[in-house]
């Protein structure tokens, strides 16, 4: 941060909303892509480890998820490696390496890799964001499953302002699967698809199956999704399912993966994790 003047750490929430309507001053949370990147346009920055938002709780038929909650803490929480075949602690444990993920924050990692692997859990399972601004809260959807969502608008809100609070996941507890592709077991995911399921005398509901590494966000393929929604879990509906998985999709193309690469993995990787529901 070539600019850097001045560094606030309120005590409140509403302290740091207004903080953050100052012109470019921007959130703090672990820093760790603020200071990796050589931005000239950042004045201040509202450093936000004095608000209290590391928590992971239960509460009003969702878990509640802090913005500051490190990945450390997400991958170790009992209660979320208890929730949905703990995909969101495995993901957390995912995308980043030991040291940085008791530094990096559950909401810095969304903001800064939005097509990475813990967005991609969390679009699993409809997490939704609390943002607050000196107008007071609202709430809206990590994704839309048609577009849209905190994620494609991020950049605006962020311009605005506005303060990642906590993140929710609704209670339903789906089974689910992560499955990945990489350079190396340790590397980051070329491609990743988390398939998240209810399932009710065999019949598959609540149909999500959420990608990343195929466009600028996390993802749903929602012509595969539809494909399962309401069927039988059988291997035949499966592949016709997985086949649908890269509709729609323009990926782009680089040395790690070609936009070929990326739409076949998308299909292969929703197979191996539909068929592990139904195993
Ligand atoms: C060695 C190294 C390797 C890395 N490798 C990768 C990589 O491969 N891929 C990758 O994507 N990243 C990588 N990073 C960047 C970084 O580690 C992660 O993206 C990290 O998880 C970001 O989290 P953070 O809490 O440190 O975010 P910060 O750096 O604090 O913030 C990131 C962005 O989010 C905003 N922000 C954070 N929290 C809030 C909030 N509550 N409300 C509003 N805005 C907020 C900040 O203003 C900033 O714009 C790497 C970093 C290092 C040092």
């Amino acid at each position: 941060m070539l600019n850097l003047r001045e560094i606030f750490k309120p005590q409140t929430i509403e302290q740091a909303a207004q903080l953050l309507q100052q012109p470019d001053t921007v959130a703090l949370a672990g820093g760790t892509m603020l200071l990796a990147e050589p931005r000239g346009d950042v004045r201040a920055v509202v450093d936000l480890s004095a608000l209290g938002l590391a928590y992971i709780r239960e509460e009003k038929g969702s878990v509640a998820l802090g913005a500051t909650t490190t990945l450390a803490e997400l991958a170790d929480s009992p209660l979320l490696r208890a929730l949905a075949n703990g995909i969101v602690a495995q993901a957390a444990h995912r995308s980043a390496a030991g040291i940085l993920r008791n530094q990096g924050t559950l909401a810095g990692t969304c903001i800064s890799e939005p097509d990475g692997i813990l967005a991609v859990a969390l679009v699993a399972l409809d997490a939704k964001v609390v943002t607050v601004s000196p107008a007071g809260a609202s709430s809206l959807p990590l994704q839309q499953a048609g577009g849209g969502g905190f994620l494609s608008g991020r950049q605006e809100l962020l311009r605005r302002g506005a303060l990642v609070k906590e993140l929710q996941i609704p209670l339903s507890n789906p089974k689910a699967s992560l499955q990945t592709v990489a350079r190396t077991p340790r590397d980051k995911p070329i491609v990743s698809v988390i398939a998240a399921v209810q399932v009710e005398n065999g019949a598959a509901r609540e149909v999500h199956v959420a990608l990343g590494g195929v466009s600028e966000t996390a993802t749903r393929a929602l012509v595969a999704e539809r494909e399962l929604e309401g069927k039988q879990l059988t291997a035949e509906s499966i592949e016709r399912a997985a086949r649908a998985a890269s509709t729609g999709l323009a990926p782009r193309g680089d040395y790690r993966g070609s936009v070929e690469y990326r739409k076949e993995m998308a299909v292969v990787l929703a197979r191996r994790a539909l068929l592990e529901l139904l195993a």
